[in-house]
């Protein structure tokens, strides 16, 4: 499954045709050992009639005590103007040489210089760069050779910017089939692939290729964002059992070879090419491997198998490196929710697991662009009646029941905040941030429209929150959600998008055990008389009463959800 540098260089074309940020490695990693240097070159701002770029040249060759690098324009780029180097221009060709207060290049030493340029048509990125007349490596896009570097290859910042999102036609159609429902059916939601054979189709419904060759057809001549889910880990869901998949906890050769590496071909093939597709990566797992393990009252037997064994961590970082070889793949890791890992004692352990995953199996942190918080969860995006800053006659908000000391009160502030802790881990400091934004409006009558009384931190908190939950650890089909924001891109710093990848209306799991060949379990946080455990703190569970097995269509919530959106539908 090799791609061609044609196909390559193709991608690099459609990326730097686009407005607004792009970036072509060609190559990274330093650690490949056949790459005398590498350069990334990045149109940092695009308009009508110009663009800047920032170049960096990486040597790994023997030290140099001046330098200079090249390459040619497809089109008719001229550079006007640069910095940090003495760039000239004759034709298409461009040389960039060395200030002499930069002149010297050590051994995998990196010199970074900029400039403005004009252009019009296509801003193509360079195809081939040199330095000193050697040529730098080229990302070949194929994960298995050992001397490509299996970098970030043609990727846009944020795949969401000028795209389109495609609309699950499976999903559309049942939630227009519901009452009221055509005022969302247009919406964008996640295709699940939640087991080996969904990627052909389950019981005659549409396969991975139906769904990317509808999302061509819905492309038109724009650009198209087809956002999967990959949840079909080994052991799957360990803290819970509603979840829990086809796969036994050892069974990670066949996580690689059924699942993941038959996904990867499909996504490679260039008649996909066109498309941007996000991938996010098996939720619950890494999270439930900070919290619900060793000698915590949250642990589970089965979230310490899973620790011990490592599969979770070698599965996503499998799943990375394989997929976001692919030039137009966008890899988003699972992370949670404020309510969840927004304590201390998760917070930075959480981004440190991340990173052991990332760079597990091959994967690197270039294989990920970004990560997604609360994916079918519901916590509120903004808590405006309350601030985690906020105090009651000197009392913290922290100490309330409900915060019960986390350092966040809803997910914005979360998701950028983890944004920040996981930069500073290593991840590249272009990652960004999805939301899942599909049930935690909390509209409708119920919902605060100001702060709560300042009696205590609990009144305060309590009747001002927009999260009706019992406990922010319920996390099962709960009573009076509604939609959140549409999806949209770019809606805040830090943030590539709000999106709904959990299709609302799909059941979080069966209040009450109902025999099943997805290897489902029934968990007692789906049924309504259920009094908790350590992990919603022996709270009721607040789950709606006679709903399906996960991922079945539950239409009393959906008719729930829309009465209680927010903002209102
Ligand atoms: C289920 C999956 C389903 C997904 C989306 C999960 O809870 O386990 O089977 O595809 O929800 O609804």
């Amino acid at each position: 499954m090799s791609r061609t540098r044609t196909a390559i260089l193709g991608a690099l074309a459609l990326v730097a045709s686009a407005a607004g940020t792009a970036t072509a490695v060609v190559p990274a990693d330093v650690g490949a050992a056949a790459a005398p240097c590498t350069v990334d070159y990045t149109v940092q701002n695009q308009w009508d009639t110009g663009f800047t770029a920032a170049v960096t040249v990486t040597n790994n060759s023997a030290a140099k005590s001046s330098w200079s690098a090249k390459w040619s324009y497809a089109g008719n780029q001229k550079v006007t103007s640069g910095w940090n180097a003495k760039i000239t221009q004759s034709g298409a060709d461009v040389t960039a040489a060395n200030e002499t207060y930069n002149a010297a290049l050590a051994t995998g030493g990196s010199v970074s210089f900029g400039f403005q340029g004009s252009y019009s048509g296509t801003n193509a990125i360079p195809a081939v760069f040199t330095l000193d007349g050697v040529t730098c490596n080229v990302d070949s896009g194929d994960p298995t050779d050992p001397t490509d570097p299996t970098g970030p290859g043609a990727k846009v910042d944020n795949p969401y910017t000028g795209a389109q999102v495609y609309v699950n036609p499976e999903w559309s159609a049942k939630a227009a089939a519901e009452p009221g429902g055509t005022r969302v059916s247009n919406q964008p939601t996640g295709v699940w692939l939640d087991r080996i054979a969904a990627i052909g189709g389950v019981g005659g419904g549409m396969g991975l290729r139906d769904h990317l060759d509808a999302a061509l057809a819905q492309k038109g001549s724009g650009e198209e964002v087809v956002q999967l889910v990959v949840y079909d880990l080994p052991g799957r869901d360990c803290a819970a059992l509603a979840s829990n998949g086809e796969l036994g906890p050892t069974e990670i050769d066949k996580y690689k070879t059924q699942f993941i590496d038959p996904i990867a071909a499909i996504l490679a093939d260039g008649k996909y090419s066109s498309l941007r597709i996000v991938t996010t990566i098996e939720i619950d797992s890494l999270p439930n491997l900070v919290t619900n393990t060793g000698s915590r009252a949250t642990a589970t037997p089965q979230c310490d198998t899973m620790l011990a064994n490592g599969n979770y961590v070698k599965g996503v970082g499998y799943a990375l490196a394989k997929l976001g070889a692919i030039p137009n793949v966008y890899n988003y890791i699972d992370a949670g929710h404020h309510g969840w890992l927004g304590w201390d004692d998760n917070f930075g352990p959480s981004a440190t697991l991340f990173k052991q995953a990332a760079t597990s199996e091959g994967a690197t942190v270039d294989d990920v662009h970004g990560f997604i918080t609360n994916t079918a969860n519901y916590s509120a995006l903004k808590e405006n009646n309350f601030t985690i800053n906020d105090a009651v006659n000197g009392t913290s908000v922290r100490q309330s029941k409900w915060v019960d000391w986390n350092r966040y009160v809803d997910e914005l502030s979360y998701a950028q905040a983890l944004r920040s802790q996981l930069v500073s881990t290593g991840f590249n400091s272009t990652i960004g941030m999805l939301i899942d934004t599909s049930r935690n409006g909390w509209g409708g009558a119920a919902r605060p429209t100001g702060p709560g009384a300042t009696t205590s931190v609990d009144t305060y908190v309590d009747g001002g929150r927009y999260d009706r939950r019992i406990h922010v650890g319920n996390w099962c089909n709960q009573s009076g959600a509604g939609l959140g924001e549409r999806p949209q891109a770019g809606p805040a710093t830090g943030i590539d998008a709000y999106v709904w990848m959990k299709p609302p209306g799909e059941s979080d799991g069966s209040s009450s055990a109902i025999p099943n060949d997805e290897g489902k379990g029934f968990d007692r946080m789906c049924d309504p008389t259920y009094t908790g455990n350590a992990r919603n703190g022996n709270n009721m569970s607040g789950a709606l009463a006679n709903a399906p097995l996960s991922g079945h269509w539950f239409s009393a919530q959906f008719q729930q959800l829309m009465a209680n959106a927010y903002p209102p539908l």
